[in-house]
């Protein structure tokens, strides 16, 4: 490193004569760091090992696959962050919390500060063949699934997957790019209007100076649910496929982190071709699985090789917790009857607290990364646009509120759903139909609002992350 200082300053100087421009600068300014660990249930210590995501009482009768936490930890200019997808079906800001303190006190070693800022973020995959970690699916409707052994067991995973991240970071290089080809969306199926969806696949590589892959980021928005509701063996549904192949097809650690999946994004009902015979997979079959996980592999390491390299050289982290009001009597229940276990406290005045954040990869003062960090299952059209006034709607006049990736200004943009909690769905108040007559006068409610804290989820998240975009002043270094 100091030659490679060096030889910046020299270059610099020369510039400085020569009138460029542009100052030349060499060598990576980043460092990067990765690591996977295990997170599979043990049937016999953790069990019964309520699956979760679906309906009470599935119990878990093996395994198919290892589950994983998966970090990769990026960092320059004296600010680290950590970003690790979790195979989980949520976990919520209390337990992230947790994970935060324990990673802080590991780095820290309990005497001397770590010396630089580190920040970070667990997004839950939302797998739904993966056990309850929210307590929502135990052997009946108010009483909890989440069994404590295994929660102990998540955090302590997470946790040392996100420092080992911290701990081996090297000198890198970055890259980011984008793949969106039309056969990608027939892998999604939309069930409630507006048929909206957010499916592109953001790739951000991370590699060594001499090329070699440390880790690969992939965003893309759909539900893990392939295996549907009837699968009781343990796995991480399409992620495990794309994550492997990732993993094959590159060295280094393939991290998954999911986007605006409400609305609902969904494998469900999509019509994936298995190219070997030209007929569709069969619904519920780890086929079906294979097929989306490979594909979007395949679109993932091609946009890789694609990607755009960035000098990156400055890295920013911001978050708000806000208060949302809790109207879901559901969710009321729940919290009252402790199915929770301790978590999602309710403040006095019945609000949810849950956190609102960015970060922000920038080159000489120029962002070219923006990720949102959305706390749950946010519509598609609240990140890219698309809300629509159906009759019917329970408040018709509220505003529609501006698109998340609207409102930054990086040429490439993630949204990352289930990050730091888990608040369910998030739905435009536009929206909105708890009551009829139903939107675009359907004869029952449409799916959504009984799995969403309530109708202020949308405007008060798109406030908050206005708010952090206007305060953490896009494009400053
Ligand atoms: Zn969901």
């Amino acid at each position: 490193m100091v030659g490679l200082t060096h030889v910046r300053i020299l270059l610099l100087a020369a510039c400085a004569f020569s009138l460029c421009a542009q100052p030349v600068v060499l060598g990576p300014q980043i460092r990067a760091g990765a690591a996977r660990v295990t997170l599979t249930p043990d049937l016999k210590k953790h069990g019964p090992v309520y699956m979760a995501g679906f309906g009470n009482n599935r119990v878990a009768t093996g395994m198919h696959d290892n589950l994983y936490a998966r970090c990769v930890a990026l960092s320059a200019g004296g600010e680290t962050v950590v970003l690790c997808g979790v195979d989980s079906i949520g976990l919520f800001l209390d337990d992230v919390e947790r994970i935060r303190t324990d990673v802080k006190t590991q780095l820290t070693g309990g005497k001397k500060a770590f010396p630089e800022e580190v920040n970070v973020v667990v997004a839950a995959t939302h797998d739904h063949q993966a056990p309850d970690t929210m307590g929502l699916w135990g052997p009946e409707r108010g009483r909890s699934g989440i069994n404590d052994a295994y929660m102990n067991l998540v955090a302590e995973r997470v946790t040392q997957s996100a420092v080992t991240a911290v701990r081996t970071m090297q000198p890198a290089l970055i890259k980011v790019g984008e793949a969106h080809p039309s056969d990608l969306d027939q892998l999604i199926h939309d069930d409630r209007p507006p048929e909206v969806l957010d499916a592109g696949v953001i790739v951000l590589q991370v590699t060594t100076p001499h090329g070699t892959p440390i880790a690969t980021l992939v965003n893309w928005a759909n539900h893990p649910e392939t295996l549907g509701a009837q699968n009781t063996l343990i796995t991480a549904d399409y992620p495990f496929y794309l994550c492997t192949e990732l993993e094959r097809r590159f060295e280094g650690v393939a991290v998954f982190l999911n986007g605006a999946v409400g609305g609902m994004q969904s494998p469900l009902g999509a019509t994936v071709i298995d190219k070997a015979s030209g007929r569709p997979a069969a619904e519920n079959t780890f086929q079906k699985a294979e097929i989306i996980g490979r594909s979007v592999a395949e679109i993932a390491g091609s946009a890789a090789r694609n990607a755009t390299p960035f000098n990156a050289d400055h890295i920013e982290f911001h978050e708000r917790l806000i208060q949302i009001p809790m109207s879901n009597k559901g969710f009321q229940l729940a919290a009252q009857s402790d199915v929770f276990k301790g978590r999602k406290k309710m403040t006095a005045d019945g609000a949810t607290v849950t956190p609102v954040g960015l970060v922000r990869l920038s080159a000489q003062g120029k962002a070219f990364l923006e990720i949102a960090l959305i706390p749950g299952e946010m519509y598609p059209e609240l990140s890219v646009g698309g809300v629509v006034r159906y009759s019917g709607a329970d408040y018709p006049d509220a505003p529609v509120e501006p698109p998340i990736k609207n409102m930054m200004t990086a040429e490439f943009k993630m949204l990352v759903g289930l990050a730091d909690d888990e608040i369910g769905y998030i739905i435009p108040k536009a929206e909105w139909d708890e009551k009829p007559p139903y939107l675009n006068g359907a004869e029952k409610p449409w799916y959504g609002e009984e799995n969403s804290v309530g109708p202020e989820a949308a405007p008060l998240i798109a406030l908050a992350f206005q708010q952090i975009v206007k305060g953490a002043g896009a494009g400053k270094n």
